[in-house]
């Protein structure tokens, strides 16, 4: 049987993140991906990965809530991708829009060129966004390199992303109780461009959703999708393990 992959970690943001994945790899994880919110986080993302070798990829990148701070951060953010597994966490939030807008285009375009000229996939951050992540997306032409994390988009963006050729993470909304449009939009991704996530410590799925999350938890998002597929979960550990190799490569051991 293959192991899991959850695609979207913060471990720098956990107090014990060794003993986060030696749970996690208790309860079936086989790696994990832990991408960077900004230069320091980023720095720590490749510590965590350095202490466990074969089980951590990490990434570099400014968080859309801070992207009026990509002057001071931008130096350091180009000095470490290169040896990154991906460019990310980027993207654009207009819920909570802690940047302006036009700021938060602007650094997200400068992720995305940053990918393409290295050869990257990105990890994309995506709320109440779609039309212009998708603008931007189209333009950078990633195909399935362009990853959306905790993807909370209907069908029907779903299919314009799935077309552009993007890959697909989906997180715990998939497991709560008003998870019923990302479960709408499950149904139809292509299942060999699906990834599944925790975005530990946030997004804890049910029975205890108040508790901080963590990877092992990677196992009941996988467990929705699979109700939602009507398959086996080994099924969704495969497909999921698979096509997170194909985008992100293996940790080195
Ligand atoms: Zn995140």
């Amino acid at each position: 049987m293959s192991g899991w992959v959850d695609s979207h970690c913060h471990l720098f943001a956990c107090e014990d993140p060794g003993a986060l994945l030696e749970r996690a790899i208790a309860a079936g994880v086989e790696w994990v991906i832990v991408p960077g919110v900004d230069a320091d986080s980023s720095v720590a993302a490749r510590a965590i990965a350095g202490e466990h070798p074969g089980r951590v990829l990490w990434s570099a990148g400014l968080h859309p809530h801070d992207a009026a701070r990509w002057q001071q951060e931008h130096a350091a953010v180009r000095d470490l991708a290169p040896a990154a597994s991906a460019i990310g966490e980027c993207g654009l939030d207009y819920y909570r829009d802690l940047s302006p807008r036009d700021v938060q285009r602007r650094v997200f375009a400068a992720h995305l060129e940053l990918a393409a000229e290295l050869g990257k996939p990105v990890i994309v951050h995506c709320r109440d966004a779609f039309a212009d992540v998708f603008a931007a997306l189209e333009d950078a032409s990633l195909g399935e390199r362009a990853v959306l994390h905790c993807w909370t988009g209907g069908p029907r963006w779903t299919r314009r992303f799935a077309d552009l050729g993007a890959t697909f993470s989906f997180a715990g909304p998939i497991t709560f109780d008003t998870g019923e449009t990302v479960r709408h939009a499950a149904a139809v991704v292509p299942r060999d461009r699906t990834l599944v996530e925790t975005d530990t410590p946030y997004l804890t799925p049910p029975p205890d959703r108040r508790a901080t999350n963590e990877p092992a938890n990677v196992v009941k998002v996988g467990a929705a999708l699979a109700a939602v597929w009507n398959v086996d979960v080994d099924e969704v550990a495969a497909l999921s393990r698979r096509a997170a190799a194909r985008v992100f490569g293996e940790p080195p051991s």
